[in-house]
């Protein structure tokens, strides 16, 4: 019988991590059986139970019970410890729970591998400073770029997470309005996108050697994509790269092998 995995969520019809996971069991020779599970809102420690006790060997975490799962768990690795969150858990024989969050280190291979982009001693700006920004803070600064800004509507935020990672390398946090110079790097890690909104960047963080980059992914490009093409941003991309980067390094948590992800970020172009 395949081992069994599932993303978990609510809501979650629309995930497309069965497919990808199957894609990387394909294309690994790997046999599993992956689903989406809908979890209730107040259930997750319910949830978790159940499918534990229905033998699951593991189970991908996503909205809104990543930072639930964070707190419910004793057993993490540091890079979820400092993300604050969980999107990866790991149902061992012995039956105890770890916890990852694979999303930061998704984000940095898809920016590194996929797009060829060297990190050391660049101007990143990041946006936003809600879960999906604190998760890919560490993994960053790990690269060792000269700055690291963090630009949130509400400033206290941003703030915080600047205080929470000072230690790790050069970080700071900003307003919109106090951005003045240009970056070599945009993260928009704000859930503006998803509403069709475009943070209030000023035009003069952008110049046409920007890289920019919308965590969010979709078919036609994002209001903030279309807001660096107007800009003249020398490339740009959605985050699909980063969703299935992060699929992949829970799969090798799990398989204990890295799948081939270009093909499967192919296939979900098309
Ligand atoms: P949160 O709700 O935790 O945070 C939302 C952030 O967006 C806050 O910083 C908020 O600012 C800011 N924001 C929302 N609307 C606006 C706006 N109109 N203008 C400016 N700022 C705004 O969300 P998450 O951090 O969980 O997710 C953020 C995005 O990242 C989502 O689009 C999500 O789909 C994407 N994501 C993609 C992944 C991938 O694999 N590709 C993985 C994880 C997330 P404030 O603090 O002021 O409210």
């Amino acid at each position: 019988m395949s081992d069994k995995y599932a993303v978990i969520g609510n809501p979650i019809a629309h995930s497309k991590s069965p497919l990808i996971h199957h894609a990387f069991a394909k294309e690994s020779d790997q046999s599993i059986a992956y689903t989406a599970e809908l979890i209730p809102l107040d259930g997750i420690e319910a949830g978790l139970d159940t499918l534990q006790q229905k033998g699951f060997k593991g189970l991908n975490v996503t909205v809104p019970f990543k930072e639930q799962v964070w707190q419910s768990l004793t057993d993490k690795s540091e890079r979820a410890t400092l993300a604050g969150a969980v999107n990866t858990i790991v149902f061992n024989d012995d039956g105890s729970r770890y916890g990852d969050n694979t999303d930061g280190v998704g984000l940095c291979l898809d920016l590194t591998q996929n797009h060829g982009i060297d990190l050391a001693n660049k101007r990143i700006l990041l946006l936003g400073a809600g879960g999906a920004a604190r998760g890919v803070i560490q993994p960053l600064l790990a690269f060792q770029p000269a700055q690291l800004t963090i630009a949130n509507r509400t400033l206290r935020k941003a703030q915080t997470l600047a205080a929470l990672f000072n230690h790790l390398g050069p970080i700071r946090a900003a307003s919109f309005e106090q951005l003045t110079d240009n970056f070599d790097l945009i993260i928009n890690a704000t859930s503006a996108s998803l509403r069709g909104d475009v943070p209030p960047i000023p035009s003069a963080s952008i110049s046409s050697q920007t890289f920019c980059y919308d965590m969010m992914y979709s078919n036609t490009d994002t209001a903030f994509i279309q807001w660096a093409k107007k800009h003249q941003a020398v490339k740009t991309s959605d985050g699909l790269g980063m969703l299935v980067e992060q699929a992949a390094e829970s799969f090798r948590l799990w398989r204990g092998i890295k799948p081939n992800t270009q093909t499967v970020i192919d296939l979900l172009r098309q």
